[in-house]
């Protein structure tokens, strides 16, 4: 399906409870000898959170201002979005080009989760109950907000739940590529694109890709995320992530 994109900037919109952005170009890089850079662990302690966490894994779009409640266009129209969050560092490999200066450095009061066994079966259950509820439109999981996918087994987890719940599509972006893990990522990825659209982040894997950079003129041939040049107001209203295969290209910010 070919969609047309405007170039001209549009407001923010009603999808979001906050729609104000962290500018671009002003990363927290922290320095190599950081407990958070040595320990691999999130730069904010989990004190930070203490008692804001409702309970669900997986959050509405509507409060990430990034995200957007529900897609507005294309082939996941009407699908309401959720955010899975997890800890960064401590879920990404360590040669991930962004590891001293992870956007989480600047992100305070997000929730992150650390998924053992029983939290997987909770998650197993959070997408049961959206199937039931989405089941007409779909429904979308962004990916990780913070983190990454930390084992092979946790990958096989949202294999086998792409063919249990078929109202289910994944967005998101990976570091992992030369492991265990990013071969078998590689794989789900490349079987199930229409509903898995997991970007290689650096364009490290055989599949579609994400990259950062410093400056616009640095993008090829790759599209800025519109959000980050304000043609967008967010994801939920653009949608690139899951339609183009062209390289989708982040102001490090
Ligand atoms: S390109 Fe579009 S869908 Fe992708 S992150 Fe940016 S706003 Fe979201």
């Amino acid at each position: 399906m070919s969609m047309a994109y405007s170039t001209k900037k549009i407001p923010h919109d009603e999808h979001r409870r906050i729609a104000k952005h962290t500018k671009p170009g002003n990363p927290l890089v922290l320095p190599d000898w950081h407990r958070a850079v040595v320990e691999g662990r999130p730069y904010f302690s989990k004190g930070a959170n203490d008692g804001r966490w409702a309970g669900r894994l997986l959050i509405s779009g509507e409060n990430q201002r990034k995200l957007g409640k529900k897609v507005t266009k294309g082939k996941w129209k009407d699908a309401p979005i959720f955010a899975l969050t997890l800890e960064e560092r401590a879920t990404c490999p360590r040669d991930c080009d962004l590891w001293n200066s992870c956007y989480g450095n600047r992100m305070p009061w997000s929730i992150r989760h650390h998924i053992d066994d029983e939290k997987l079966f909770q998650l197993a259950n959070e997408l049961s109950d959206l199937q039931h509820k989405h089941w007409r439109t779909g429904f979308v999981i962004r990916l990780h907000v913070l983190g990454d996918f930390f084992s092979a087994e946790y990958v096989e987890f949202w294999r086998r739940c792409l063919k249990t719940f078929p109202g289910l599509r994944v967005f998101g972006y990976t570091a992992r590529w030369h492991d265990e893990i990013g071969m078998c990522l590689a794989a789900v990825i490349r079987e199930n694109w229409d509903r898995f659209a997991v970007r290689s982040s650096g364009a490290k894997m055989d599949v579609p890709a994400s990259r950062v950079v410093d400056r616009v003129e640095d993008r090829g041939d790759g599209i800025i995320c519109p959000v980050q040049t304000e043609r967008a107001a967010c994801c939920a209203t653009c949608g690139l992530c899951w339609h183009s295969k062209r390289d989708i290209v982040f102001l490090r910010h």
